[in-house]
């Protein structure tokens, strides 16, 4: 039996994340992939700032704005205004469109060069054993059966996770109700924008770039075909076929690399833990793709789970804090469930009601504030994680932290992301001797202690002098000068 502290059952862009993630604080950690080869499907092409922001906490969002097209805005129920993320304070103020299958690959390097033990062909068929004297999993391969021994195991393992029933968690939601049918195909004859959607008493369809030569993603919500099974295999005369009807243009549409349906199937877990078992991605939330979300969502539980679970199993924090990942990743999985099944009702109604509602809803997103309240959720911008007893109620405490230029007393630069990607707490001391009390919880081992201050900005008195910051981004609490409240650490 192959002994590590961590085994991750899944090696979708999440199991690989978290694996990252507790690789880089230095536990033993296997992925085992029933898959032996990546796929090649572009399902998640919205990638959100925050998770850019994630991306560059570890150093590595450079290999993704290299490779992806930055879309200065998102959508809501493909209603026709748009959502703005121009006014967050961010560096990455846009959706980031790549394939799937490309965020994976880069995940995949940045395992590797971590030395993520990333193991392909091993289907995991039984789980036994419990958080005290630790988990064996048997994994099946071409040629036999592997068995490992873990201290923890993480379930990235999706719709039909394993993990999830072997912990006897619940999937609750719903079947799904309505089927949407979508290729990534060569398009011709299309007029308007290169991201455009229409929605009329016919239908709806969107069409979104995806690679150079007019490839494109074509999405059609066609009313007659709305009840046809999701696991129905979908031809590329269907899709035209309803590409033209909805649209009322004689579009040509060729060379398909996907055609599928997808549905709004909607379920969450009702626990993300039992013992040492954890919930993950697709394996805890499931729903319709609709702004974007699931992979951005999952990723984030990711970067939740990966720090709290290594600094439990390293000794350096009490095991009270894994039921912090629940308590701050469920609510998001909810709303992630609520937000995608309102979306679904505006979507895939063709009636004079359901037109007007888009209308009005579309409307109603030109107010700054609607847009931003939309705009924070499904980004994750907006996310905050209420204190609760672990992270006690300093000031700010559980805001996101925005990347800012930090300057050493040597006059040399760093940034508050950049000082994040050893994956450690970070103490900054901003203001000469300022501290933050730690939570009497957390060992001094597991901080990095540095002192520099906000480069470019005046010290003035609601200046943050100390903070201190989670290995995720968010803050556990920040202190002034003054004693007057500040929200980000500037
Ligand atoms: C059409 C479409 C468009 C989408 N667009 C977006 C988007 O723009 N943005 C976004 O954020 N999300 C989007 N999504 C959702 C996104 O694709 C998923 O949320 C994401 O793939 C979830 O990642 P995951 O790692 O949790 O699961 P998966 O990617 O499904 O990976 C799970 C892995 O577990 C493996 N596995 C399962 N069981 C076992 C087992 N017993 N043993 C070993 N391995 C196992 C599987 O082989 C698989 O590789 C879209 C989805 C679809 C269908």
């Amino acid at each position: 039996m192959k002994k590590v502290d961590v085994v991750v059952v899944g090696g979708g862009p999440v199991g690989l994340w978290t694996a990252c993630e507790l690789k880089l604080a230095g536990l033993d950690v296997a992925v085992l992939e029933r898959r032996i080869a990546r796929t090649d499907q572009s399902r998640a092409l919205t990638i959100h700032g925050r998770t850019v922001e994630l991306f560059a906490m570890r150093g590595i969002a450079d290999r993704f704005l290299a490779e992806g097209k930055p879309i200065p805005t998102g959508h809501y129920a493909a209603l026709d205004t748009r959502l703005d993320f121009s006014s967050f304070d961010t560096q990455f103020p846009f959706t980031l469109f790549l394939a799937q299958s490309r965020t994976e690959a880069l995940i995949e390097d940045h395992a590797r060069e971590l030395g993520v033990e990333f193991l392909r062909g091993h289907m995991v068929e039984s789980i036994t054993g419990d958080a005290a004297e630790g988990y064996q999993l048997s994994a099946r391969q071409e040629c036999g059966v592997s068995v490992f021994g873990a201290r923890a195991v993480v379930g990235a393992d999706a719709r039909h996770s394993i993990v999830r029933r072997t912990a006897g968690i619940a999937f609750e939601g719903s079947d799904a109700t309505v089927s949407i049918m979508m290729g990534d195909v060569r398009l011709k004859g299309a007029n308007g924008p290169p991201v455009r959607t229409v929605s009329n008493e016919r239908g709806g369809v969107t069409i979104v770039p995806v690679g150079p030569g007019g490839v494109a993603r074509v999405i059609v919500i066609d009313p007659r075909r709305m009840r046809i099974p999701v696991g129905e295999p979908l031809s590329l005369e269907e899709l035209a076929s309803s590409t033209r009807q909805v649209l009322g243009e004689d579009v040509q549409l060729s060379d398909p690399t996907w055609l599928s349906r997808f549905g709004d199937e909607t379920r969450l877990a009702a626990r993300y833990r039992e013992g040492n078992l954890f919930l993950a991605g697709d394996a805890a939330h499931l729903h319709l793709p609709a702004g974007g979300q699931g992979m951005n969502v999952g990723l984030q539980d990711a970067m939740n789970l990966g720090w709290k679970l290594a600094a439990v199993l390293n000794g350096v924090a009490p095991d009270a804090l894994l039921d912090s990942y629940q308590k701050e990743r469920r609510p998001v999985g909810a709303q992630l469930a609520r937000n995608t099944l309102a979306q679904g009702a505006v979507m895939t109604g063709f009636d004079l009601a359901h037109l007007a509602l888009r209308a009005e809803m579309s409307e109603l997103l030109e107010l700054p504030e609607v847009n931003r309240r939309l705009a924070g959720v499904l980004s994750g911008f907006d996310l905050r994680y209420l204190g609760g007893d672990l992270f006690g109620d300093a000031l700010g405490v559980g805001e996101r932290v925005a990347d800012r230029a930090l300057r050493f007393a040597d006059g040399t630069y760093t940034s508050i992301y950049r000082l994040l990607s050893r994956g450690k707490w970070l103490h900054l001391s901003c203001q000469s001797g300022m501290r933050m009390p730690l939570p009497e919880w957390l060992h001094p081992q597991a901080v990095d202690f540095v002192s520099a201050s906000f480069a470019g900005l005046e010290v003035r008195d609601d200046s943050v002098a100390a903070c201190l910051i989670r290995p995720d981004g968010y803050n556990a609490g920040h202190t002034i000068a003054s004693g007057v409240a500040a929200t980000n650490p500037a």
